[in-house]
């Protein structure tokens, strides 16, 4: 079930570390290792400036107990480093010390109950740092790491510490710059500088993301696989995310939505609570976290293993949009471009299935389909299932896709059940086909190709 994308070819040396293999990447130190890459793309970018990323809280689900922690997308992507309590700072301005790390000490006490910790000293060698400190001196020492920049990216609002370092290094800029003519004199978002970044995946990216897509993949048919009458949808989930694990795997990249039957018309169906009923469908909207990476694929699917007439005649229309969209994908197109071409389609078959009153072009301009279809067609995936980057350019034109990007396409029908006149027939049925899509020189490829959505297809898996 897992073959190869449990593989994906990762630039490291030697061999993995058993004790953190799993889903992590290992990763060399070498100058050419993805994260000193994009470190070094970073610190030009820079320019004069510095930049501040603290890692991510530790959240709570309740009480005193700590949920999985997952280091922040930002600090992940340029450094690699894991650890909570650790902040991280750039100077594109700086002959020596551009990328300086601050992080916990050791401590066998709390190591004996939360884990290890890397320290200063190995941190600086795991991470290619050019110099590393406790945590605890971060406020002595930020004020001087940033006191020959000319502006300062971070992002207010996380962390009330930084937020006050980062403010006193600007208020002791305009004292002292009055005199020295030197010093921060402002704050910038570090997704200004980072979204761009993060748009283009490199290579090792695009490896994570087909290993993350292809496990997604490989567990939701062991969903639907799963799938009878009588059976929970906790019980498809469970199958979902099992297969996940067991591929390696850290887990949901989202919370992974079972929608039987009227369900599937709940967009963020949360509770999965539900037990499926004969001749329902079953919308599954799920994405494994693969080395921090997300994939994030929709199938839906007819319980029995047969779609009925109005399932079928709705299913289609979904079916056509989503292939057309992703037929639209190639370089220079655009995200809007390609909701509109699905939007168009689904529109069309709103129509001609008597949903939604034509003529077509109408049905468009006054928006009457967002009943139906009240979602965008794609947004952009990697560390975070909905990746950061803006979809339109400075002059706020739709952003031309670029090889190496990674998009949804997921378009969706849902009516609500109760609904009367020309929608009875379908009423309370929730489809979604939602598939990842690397955008190539020539077009687009879908980064898990090996789950069917055409009907056919969907029919005979289901068959087995
Ligand atoms: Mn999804
Ligand atoms: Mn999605």
């Amino acid at each position: 079930m897992t073959g190869d994308v449990v593989s994906p070819r990762l630039p490291r040396s030697g061999a993995p570390d058993p004790v953190r293999a799993g889903s992590r990447p290992v990763l060399a130190r070498g100058v050419d290792h993805p994260h000193a890459v994009r470190r070094q793309t970073l610190l030009d970018r820079l320019g004069k400036g510095a930049m501040v990323l603290p890692s991510a809280p530790i959240l709570y689900r309740s009480g005193d107990s700590e949920l999985a922690y997952r280091p922040d997308s930002e600090l992940l992507y340029v450094t690699g480093w894991r650890e909570p309590g650790s902040v991280a700072v750039f100077r594109g301005f700086a002959e020596e010390e551009r990328f300086v790390l601050f992080v916990r000490n050791r401590d066998p006490e709390k190591e004996r109950w939360d884990g290890s910790r890397m320290g200063p000293a190995a941190a600086r060698e795991w991470t290619g740092a050019d110099a590393t400190h406790p945590i605890e001196e971060l406020e002595a020492r930020l004020p001087k790491l940033l006191a020959g920049s000319d502006r300062v990216h971070a992002r207010l609002g996380r962390d009330p510490l930084i937020d006050a370092l980062v403010v006193a290094a600007l208020t002791e800029a305009r004292r002292k710059g009055a005199r020295t003519g030197a010093g921060p004199r402002g704050i910038v978002d570090p997704g200004l500088l980072l979204d761009p970044m993060r748009l283009r995946k490199d290579d090792y990216e695009i490896a994570l993301l087909r290993a993350a897509s292809g496990i997604t993949a490989a567990g939701l048919k062991e969903g639907m696989a799963t799938a009878r009458p009588g059976v929970g949808e906790w019980v498809v989930q469970a199958a979902i995310e099992g297969a996940w694990r067991r591929a390696g795997a850290d887990g949901p990249g989202f919370g992974t939505i079972v929608g039987s039957g009227p369900n599937g018309c709940v967009l963020h169906y949360r509770d999965n609570a539900r037990v499926i009923q004969d001749g329902e469908l079953v919308l599954v909207d799920c994405g494994a976290e693969y080395g921090d990476y997300a994939g994030d694929i929709t199938r839906t699917f007819p319980v029995s293993g047969h779609f009925s007439g109005s399932q079928r005649d709705l299913y289609q229309v979904v079916e056509e949009a989503r292939a057309r969209g992703v037929e639209a994908i190639r370089p220079g197109a655009t995200v809007q471009g390609i909701h509109e071409t699905a939007t168009r389609t689904l529109v069309e078959g709103l129509v001609a299935l008597k949903l939604l009153a034509g003529p077509v072009d109408a049905a468009l301009q006054e928006r009457s389909y967002t009943r139906f279809f009240p979602h965008r067609t794609s947004h952009w995936l990697g560390l975070d299932v909905h990746d950061p980057g803006d979809y339109v350019d400075a002059a706020g034109n739709p952003l031309p896709l670029e090889p190496g990007m990674v998009i949804t396409v997921e378009p969706g029908l849902y009516v609500p059940p109760g609904s009367t006149g020309g929608a009875a027939p379908f009423a309370g049925l929730g489809i979604r086909i939602e598939d990842d899509v690397l955008v190539t020189p020539d077009g687009g490829e879908i980064l898990a190709p090996d789950i069917p959505s055409a009907l056919p297809e969907v029919e005979a898996l289901l068959r087995g």
